[in-house]
């Protein structure tokens, strides 16, 4: 954490402007603050804290909104907090704010799934950006997918899986960089059927979303991506509805939370049908992962207990699927636009080589 010590509204003589007008003031040290940030090539989103100090903090709550609008406006999401001062020091001043920004070469993703393999043969790709970005990854897995098909040829039963498929799972974590992986211990629940009283989409929604919270607040995360489940598995809901739940009570309110998804095109070219898939008009992010799939493949086949349905697309739809992933944001709200590049805060996003593409003089 680098500190950014105290701001207030106060003129390049140190005289208090806007004595006993707590809005001014407030706006004031603000863009004081953002003048010191821009100067070190920062903004209010690379802030990770926020802390105002005030003698009258009736006063600054009644004008809080002068700071909470600029912090939407910019997408910051620091921690705020009010303490009440004593004493600012000047006469009159009624608001000082001190900073700490998060050091820049430091980003966390976090990914939560419901089965091993949804996070190589759906997030696979994500992962790795995250690895080659420099971030660390953390990896939550509702079950140990105990109801997935054994692999023909594999002699595995199904008795065989629970054990199989986390080891996969945490051997496909290690390829794609991941640092730590929490398999929370419910069981799978099959896609239809009367689910088993410890499965996944028996257990109470408050309870998968309380754990899945925790883990938030645990991981402090700068992006969450879970799965859009627009292949129908109700494991797959559970697991995006508690992460979605979860998002609405941790403490640490990570910069941006993604869905994975499907492409609706390609899924009903794979299936046929028509209803699966997020819509493509609703995919706000397009990641060029095409450098990633050599990665991206052997963390597949380290999941040799199953089948990955790509081995049953030709190669142009295999690509189609492998090769971009494709995400909707759903935190900050998106505003319309062509999609995004990348899932990357912008304060991570530039950490890799840039490279310089020059136009050829006419
Ligand atoms: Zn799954």
């Amino acid at each position: 954490m680098t500190s950014i010590p105290q701001h207030g509204p106060l003129d390049e003589c140190g005289r208090l402007v806007h004595a006993e007008d707590p809005a001014a003031q407030l706006a004031l040290t603000v863009s004081r603050l953002e003048a010191t940030l821009a100067a070190d090539g920062l903004g209010l989103a690379d802030v990770a804290t926020l802390h105002l100090s005030s003698p009258d903090l009736d006063a600054i709550d009644g004008v809080l909104d002068v700071l909470t609008e600029r912090l939407d406006a910019t997408g910051a999401r620091p921690e705020l907090l009010l303490t009440r001062a004593a004493s600012l020091g000047v006469p009159g001043m009624l608001v000082a704010l001190d900073a700490t920004v998060a050091e820049r070469s430091t980003g966390t993703l976090l990914v939560v799934v419901a089965h091993p393999d949804d996070e190589a043969f759906g997030c696979g790709s994500v992962l790795a950006h995250a690895a080659a970005h420099g971030l660390r990854s953390v990896v939550v897995c509702a079950t140990r997918g105990e109801l997935g098909e054994p692999a023909p040829g594999s002699g595995l039963t199904r008795a065989d899986l629970p054990t199989v498929r986390e080891r996969e799972l945490r051997e496909a974590c290690r390829l794609l960089g991941a640092e730590r992986v929490e398999v929370l211990g419910y069981v799978d629940s099959g896609v239809d059927g009367e689910p088993a009283p410890d499965a996944l989409a028996a257990a109470p929604a408050a309870e998968v979303r309380d754990r899945v919270a925790a883990l938030i607040d645990d991981v402090r995360p700068d992006v969450v991506v879970t799965l859009d489940a627009s292949d129908g598995h109700r494991d797959h809901a559970v697991v995006r509805d508690a992460t979605l739940a979860a998002l609405e009570q941790v403490a640490h309110r990570p910069r941006r939370t993604y869905l994975f998804c499907l492409a609706r095109s390609l899924m009903r070219e794979f299936t046929g049908v028509a209803t699966l898939g997020t819509p493509d008009e609703d995919l706000t992010t397009l990641v060029d992962v095409a450098d990633l799939l050599d990665l991206r493949w052997r963390a597949i086949r380290t999941h040799a207990s199953q089948v990955p349905p790509f081995d049953a697309m030709g190669p142009e739809l295999q690509h189609g699927f492998l090769a971009v992933d494709r995400l909707r944001r759903v935190d900050p709200p998106w505003a319309g636009g062509p999609p995004e590049t990348t899932w990357l805060p912008a304060h991570l996003a530039g950490r890799p080589t840039t490279t310089l593409t020059k136009e050829p003089l006419p």
